[in-house]
């Protein structure tokens, strides 16, 4: 049965995302180049989607059985081709196909929801870091010890809440720029080409700054975010205030039969001392405490974790009662865990695949459009996937065995068009 997982995934991607003829749109800078960039294209996207953790492995790889996956006159590119060919490669194609995925699944109602509202996180991470080799793109980070490294960095939204957890898109982090400024440019890319790409976006206390929410409110998105700083006004004021309240509302969830949160909440609208913020915000103070039991020198105690996180919002009252704020800030954690984490351990986004300014999105791109196709699939294709035990891992597995099993060339016209 392990033949299905490869075929499958390849006649649904074809049927339902990738719009008719698209590896036609690929373009790059070699001349009269035997192996077309649209291979190229496909030989990345399949490379990803089978999980592959180094250019030289697609390339063995791709040596071995991606011709079943190629119209006749093409042969697979190895890996000195597809570095050539991605230096030069132009991104606004891929972009475009990239979008098209994407707007076929919001139109499919496809992505998930927390209480009827599409929420995605924005977060900053770091993709991979050398001390040999730079490029224009480069982060140059001189270290204490009078070492200097060369890194690359990049901002992703992502839609949390629920799966498929897609990746609407990222923004590389220039030289010399922090995260909210990529941030702001990721925000206005992804209003450009999506419009009203999130109900709500929410994003960790090291965003909590007045210039970067503002340019959100303008797009009337809304914002929930975890603040930090205690020499900052409004957390000043907002502590001030609940210290002199009873919680606005106290509940219990039980998490076992013998765990079980206690949760109170401040919450109070109106705070205008945010320095430079247009608009007033609301606060709302969570506090939630464990209680279990811990074995401690071998006998069974209580034990209560105490918890605090304090948030700053543009949802009313009214739109957001403060158990869903507090969903939406916890479920913001899925970015760095289900996201990144599972790119750079799953996924390998960690591996410098190539290093050049051009080359490194190409390969972020493809390898987000793989990872995006590959849980559409699971998750809305195979729905049976969520119970059937497997991990994606094991899943990318079977699907490189089949590539191997299958004989003829029939995958071929699931990816392109003309054969
Ligand atoms: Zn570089």
């Amino acid at each position: 049965m392990s033949k299905r997982w490869l075929k499958d995934f390849l006649r649904y991607i074809n049927k339902v995302f990738l719009p008719e003829g698209c590896t036609k749109w690929a373009k790059d800078e070699r001349k009269d180049p035997e192996i077309e960039p649209g291979t190229i294209w496909v030989t990345l996207l399949i490379g990803f989607a089978l999980q592959v953790q180094s250019l030289e492995e697609l390339e063995r790889r791709a040596k071995e059985s991606f011709k079943k996956l190629l119209p006749r006159k093409q042969r697979p590119p190895s890996a000195d081709t597809i570095r050539h060919s991605s230096i030069g490669m132009e991104l606004e194609p891929i972009k475009k196909l990239y979008i098209a995925v994407i707007n076929k699944a919001r139109r499919s109602k496809m992505l998930p929801t927390i209480d009827h509202y599409r929420v995605a996180a924005i977060d900053g991470t770091g993709i991979f870091r050398t001390q040999s080799r730079c490029c224009n793109a480069c982060q140059e980070v001189h270290h204490q010890d009078g070492t200097t490294t060369y890194e690359h960095k990049i901002v992703t939204c992502q839609i949390v809440g629920g799966k498929p957890p897609i990746i609407l898109g990222f923004e590389p982090i220039k030289p010399g720029e922090g995260e909210t400024t990529a941030s702001k440019r990721l925000v206005d890319w992804l209003y450009q080409v999506y419009k009203h790409f999130a109900d709500i976006v929410v994003v960790d206390a090291g965003f909590a700054k007045a210039p970067f929410i503002n340019h959100l409110c303008s797009k009337n998105i809304h914002l929930v975010v975890r603040l930090k700083d205690k020499r900052m006004h409004i957390v000043k004021d907002a502590e001030g205030l609940f210290s002199r309240q009873v919680p606005a509302k106290t509940w219990r969830e039980d998490k076992s039969s013998t765990t079980h949160l206690d949760i109170s909440a401040w919450d109070e609208e109106q705070f205008n001392s945010w320095d430079g913020m247009k608009k007033p915000l609301r606060v709302v103070k969570i506090v939630e405490s464990r209680y279990g039991y811990a074995i401690v020198g071998g006998k069974r105690q209580e034990a209560i974790e105490r918890h605090e996180i304090l948030v700053a919002t543009t949802l009313s009252k009214n739109e957001a009662p403060p158990e869903l704020i507090r969903e939406i800030i916890h479920r913001r954690w899925e970015i760095e865990n289900t996201g990144y984490h599972e790119l750079k351990g799953n996924w390998n986004m960690g591996h410098c695949f190539i290093h050049q300014e051009v080359a490194f999105q190409v390969i972020l791109w493809f390898m987000f459009l793989a990872v995006n196709l590959f849980w559409l699939f699971l998750y809305r294709n195979r729905r049976s996937y969520a119970n059937s035990g497997f991990s994606a891992r094991e899943i990318a597995e079977k699907m490189r065995n089949a590539l191997e099993y299958i004989r003829d060339r029939s995958l071929a016209r699931y990816l392109f068009d003309t054969c």
